[in-house]
């Protein structure tokens, strides 16, 4: 029996490089989709979090921006600062890979956490990849003698599998704690900022490979009628010639992205939403620093 007057409350940071499934795995983890996810690199911008409240523990996880090698931009620079400031200050550290897929960027990761004191559970995610099951077992040996790892699990974010054990050992780990957050929380970010990045998914994920990067999303208005959330989102762009790209022939992009944005905003707010977009140019603001803070890029 566990003992009934223990509390453990702590922040989980989900370190890895981009792409590996660590929006996907945080959104599992708490039952709301509250940080965007896609198959493009570098879809989390900010750092996020996300509260797990059970009656012995609260898991407080840290979602980060993938670490990556090449940061050119400023914009890439601050995904970057936030995935590495997001190391100081938690408690137990979760590096997210993708099972039988070792890459030089996760070695680079690697290399960021030698110097941490928490414990690192290493998650080996999409494991639902790996068809042959027998190979997991020397894949968790290989990979148990880059660290002293608190633990290995192999999971699943997209299919659920072995959820149920990650929680358990990332309880395990957490300090004993009063919990930091009222039990009703889901996470830190605003409602307008939820929004803004509900956007930015369906953007990311109906626009090709280059253009996503090349854009950002403003709540313009965010107000509550009686029954109704009326929002209205700026996508602001880089230059003038990406706009017809975005709008799409007849407006059909800009239609669909609506659309797929008001639907998950609807389960996300539980409300009515009226959602209107609106398509403007700032020129070269992923690399102005200015325009980043201007834009919501701030520290923290
Ligand atoms: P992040 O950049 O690490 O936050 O990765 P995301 O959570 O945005 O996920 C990247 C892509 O991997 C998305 O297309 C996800 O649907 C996909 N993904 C995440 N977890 C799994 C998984 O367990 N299995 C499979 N097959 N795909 C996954
Ligand atoms: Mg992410």
């Amino acid at each position: 029996m566990p003992d009934a007057s223990v509390f453990r409350c702590g922040y989980v940071a989900l370190i890895g490089r981009p792409n590996v499934g660590k929006s996907t795995l945080m959104n599992q983890l708490i039952g709301q989709k509250i940080s965007i996810t896609s198959n493009k690199p570098q879809t989390t911008r900010h750092r996020i979090i996300g509260i797990r409240s059970e009656a012995d523990y609260q898991a407080v996880f840290v979602d980060t921006p993938g670490i990556h090698l090449q940061a050119k931009k400023a914009v890439n620079r601050y995904m970057n600062r936030a995935a590495k400031s997001a190391l100081d200050d938690v408690d137990l550290v979760v590096f997210v890979i993708e099972a039988g897929r070792w890459t030089p960027e996760d070695e680079h990761v690697l290399r960021q956490l030698k110097g941490v004191k928490q414990p690192v559970i290493l998650a080996l995610n999409k494991i639902d990849f790996i068809k042959d099951k027998d190979a997991l077992l020397p894949l968790l040996q290989q990979l148990s003698g880059k660290h002293d790892f608190a633990a290995l699990v192999p999971l699943s974010a997209l299919k659920r599998t072995n959820l149920g054990e990650v929680l358990k050992v990332i309880a395990a780990q957490l300090p004993e704690n009063p919990p930091l957050y009222d039990d009703d929380q889901i996470t830190d970010r605003s409602s307008r900022f939820l929004a803004a990045e509900i956007v930015r998914e369906k953007l990311m994920r109906t626009l090709g490979q280059e253009l996503p990067y090349a854009l950002t999303v403003e709540i313009e208005q965010f107000k509550e009628e009686e029954n109704l959330l009326d929002i209205a989102a700026l996508i602001w762009l880089e230059r003038e010639s990406q706009k017809s790209i975005v709008i799409g022939k007849g407006g059909e992009l800009l239609k669909k992205v609506g659309q797929q944005a008001r639907a998950d905003m609807e389960a996300l707010f539980q409300s009515k939403v009226f959602l209107r977009l609106w398509v403007k140019v700032k020129e070269g603001w992923s690399d102005d620093e200015r325009a980043l803070s201007s834009l919501g890029y701030t520290e923290g």
